[in-house]
C-alpha cells in the first residue's frame, strides 16, 4: 500500500494504485474515510502508526466492498471506534432492499453486508469531527461526501474519479468508466457531481485516482464533456 499526504490534514491511502483511502488528521487523533476491499486491514492500522496517532473513528462514502471491505476486519481490531454510515447506505448494508419514495430501483454493483453495524447514522448537514457531511447519491442510494473546510478538501466517494483524466461519474468515460457503469443511477450521479463541484472545493480526493489540487477547472471541463 502507498501513502501520500496532502496539505496539513489529509493522507491518502492507496492499494494496487486504483483504490484510495483517507486518514483525516483531527486534534483527537484520525478519521479513517472508507477502508479499501477485504484484505486491506493490517496496512491501514500500520499507516495510522505511521502518522503517529490513533484512528478514533470510521466513515463510509458508501457500501461498494472496496471502500467498505475491510471493515469488518478494522472494526474486530479497534473495537471500540466509532463507525459512521449514512443512514440511508446503512439500510441497504443491513440487507433492507426496500427502496424509498421517488427512488428508482435498486441497480448496480453490490452493496456489501458487512457484520459490522454503525454506531450513528449519519445525515446530510452532520459533521464528522470537521469534516462536513454532504448528500452524494446517484452512485449509490445512500452515498456521502465529506468536505475538510480547514483547506477545503472534498472527500467525494465515488461521485468523481480521477483515475485516467478527471471525470464526473454518472457518464462513462474511458479508461476507467467502471465507477460509472457500476452506479446505481447515471442522472442522480451526474446531478451530484455538479452539486459537489458547486462546493468550490481546493482539492479533490476521489475512490480512485490521485488526489487533485485546484480542482475546479477541471471538474468544470468534465461536467461540460459529461452534458451536466
Ligand atoms: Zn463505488
Amino acid at each position: 500500500m502507498k501513502t501520500s499526504t496532502h496539505g496539513a490534514h489529509l493522507t491518502a491511502l492507496t492499494r494496487f494504485g486504483a483504490v484510495n483511502a483517507f486518514l483525516v488528521r483531527e486534534d483527537d487523533g484520525l478519521t479513517l474515510v472508507d477502508t479499501l476491499m477485504s484484505g486491506s486491514a493490517k496496512a491501514i492500522l500500520a499507516a495510522a502508526s505511521a502518522a503517529g496517532a490513533p484512528i478514533v473513528r470510521i466513515v463510509l462514502t458508501h457500501g461498494h466492498a472496496d471502500h467498505a471491505g475491510s471493515l469488518d476486519d478494522l472494526h474486530a481490531a479497534l473495537a471500540d471506534v466509532p463507525v459512521l454510515v449514512s443512514a440511508r447506505e446503512a439500510k441497504l448494508m443491513d440487507g433492507d432492499p426496500v427502496m424509498e419514495p421517488g427512488e428508482p430501483p435498486l441497480s448496480g454493483a453490490r452493496i456489501l453486508r458487512t457484520k459490522t453495524r454503525p454506531t450513528a447514522l449519519l445525515v446530510p448537514g452532520d459533521r464528522v469531527g470537521s469534516l462536513e457531511v454532504h448528500a452524494a447519491p446517484g452512485h449509490t442510494p445512500g452515498q456521502i461526501a465529506l468536505l475538510d473546510p480547514r483547506e477545503r478538501t472534498l472527500i467525494a466517494g465515488d461521485s468523481w474519479v480521477t483515475l485516467g483524466g478527471v471525470q464526473a461519474v454518472g457518464k462513462p468515460k474511458w479508461p476507467f468508466p467502471f465507477p460509472s457503469l457500476v452506479s446505481w443511477h447515471r442522472p442522480t450521479a451526474l446531478a451530484t457531481a455538479r452539486t459537489l463541484r458547486g462546493l468550490e472545493p481546493a482539492r479533490l480526493a476521489v475512490g480512485h485516482g490521485r488526489v487533485l489540487e485546484q480542482p475546479t477547472g477541471e471538474m468544470e471541463r468534465a461536467l461540460a464533456s459529461a452534458g451536466a
